[in-house]
């Protein structure tokens, strides 16, 4: 298992254990994810963030954090591999001794195609990677936060897509339409655990620049789409982690089950 401390860690689990709230975040090393890390680590979270295979980019997340005086580990795990969710919580309990909250951020796109053309492993992966993976991390969490378990309650982000809205027809039906499962898993999730203590949000960004658009085939769709935007522009990791992190504050102590579009008025 890949884990990476900057500091010593039993040092810093120690003062995670005493003084701050515990943030999993899913795919923490590139885009909205890092945004996220960050933003969280300055409002006070310690971070525990997973990578798939990008050890060096969580690396630079992690240090960044510590720069700024905030606590964080980067965890290896691929959230489409029920063992790896395991052993992620475990080590999280085991570094940490608590957990207040959880994004399930991880995601993927695959080569731009019609759904006709689509082989049955892309299916597995797109749907493993975005949909199982957010499922069995909630499950996880909700064990850890949820008054019926002893906990003391937290919050959750899943991050669903404006393709969830528009479909995305010709590029990745299988992409939108797993997102559209986590909003109706949002919905569901939060009235199952609102009375103990726990909020479930999801926030649907729009089109935000990361690599995620080069993942898909096509490193210029950023540039193709803007004008369909009503702001005329592409938005940024840091303006998604921005409502995550709102989303995961006791400043939204009254909001569950939402989707909030972060997409320019796409
Ligand atoms: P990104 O730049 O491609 O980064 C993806 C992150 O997820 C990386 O940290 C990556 O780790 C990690 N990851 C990928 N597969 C994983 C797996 N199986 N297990 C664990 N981690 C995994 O993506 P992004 O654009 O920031 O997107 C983040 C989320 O926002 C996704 O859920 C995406 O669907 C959603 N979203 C993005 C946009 C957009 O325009 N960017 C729009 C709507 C929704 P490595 O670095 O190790 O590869």
């Amino acid at each position: 298992m890949d884990l990476i401390w900057h500091r010593q860690p039993i040092f810093l689990a120690t003062r995670a254990r005493s003084m701050s709230n515990t943030l999993v975040l899913t795919g923490g090393s590139r885009g909205i994810g890092a945004a996220t890390a960050l933003r969280a680590a300055r409002a006070g979270y310690a971070v525990a963030l997973t990578y798939l295979g990008n050890a060096q980019a969580a690396s630079a997340i992690v240090e960044a954090i510590e720069r700024g005086g905030g606590r964080a580990l980067a965890i290896q795990a691929d959230v489409a591999k029920a063992d790896d969710i395991t052993r992620l919580f475990d080590t999280v309990d085991r570094e940490f001794g608590r957990l207040d909250a959880l994004v399930n951020n991880a995601g993927i796109t695959a080569q731009q195609m019609r759904v006709d053309a689509m082989d049955v492993a892309r299916l597995q992966r797109v749907f493993d990677t975005n949909i199982l993976g957010s499922f069995l991390c909630a499950q996880a969490a909700v064990r850890r936060m949820s008054t019926r378990y002893g906990g003391r309650g937290g919050a959750i982000v899943n991050l669903s897509s404006a393709a969830a809205r528009l479909g995305s027809p010709g590029e990745f039906v299988d992409y939108a339409a797993s997102k559209g499962a986590i909003d109706t898993f949002t919905l569901g999730l939060a009235k199952e655990v609102a009375g103990e203590g726990i909020r479930v949000n999801a926030v649907r960004p729009g089109l935000i620049d990361t690599d995620i658009h080069a993942s898909s085939g096509e490193p210029g769709r950023l540039e193709r789409l803007k004008p369909s935007v009503p702001l005329q522009r592409a938005g940024s990791a840091d303006e998604v982690a921005a409502a995550i992190v709102w989303l995961l504050s006791d400043d939204a102590s009254y909001v569950t089950g939402t989707c909030l579009d972060v997409a320019g008025g796409r």
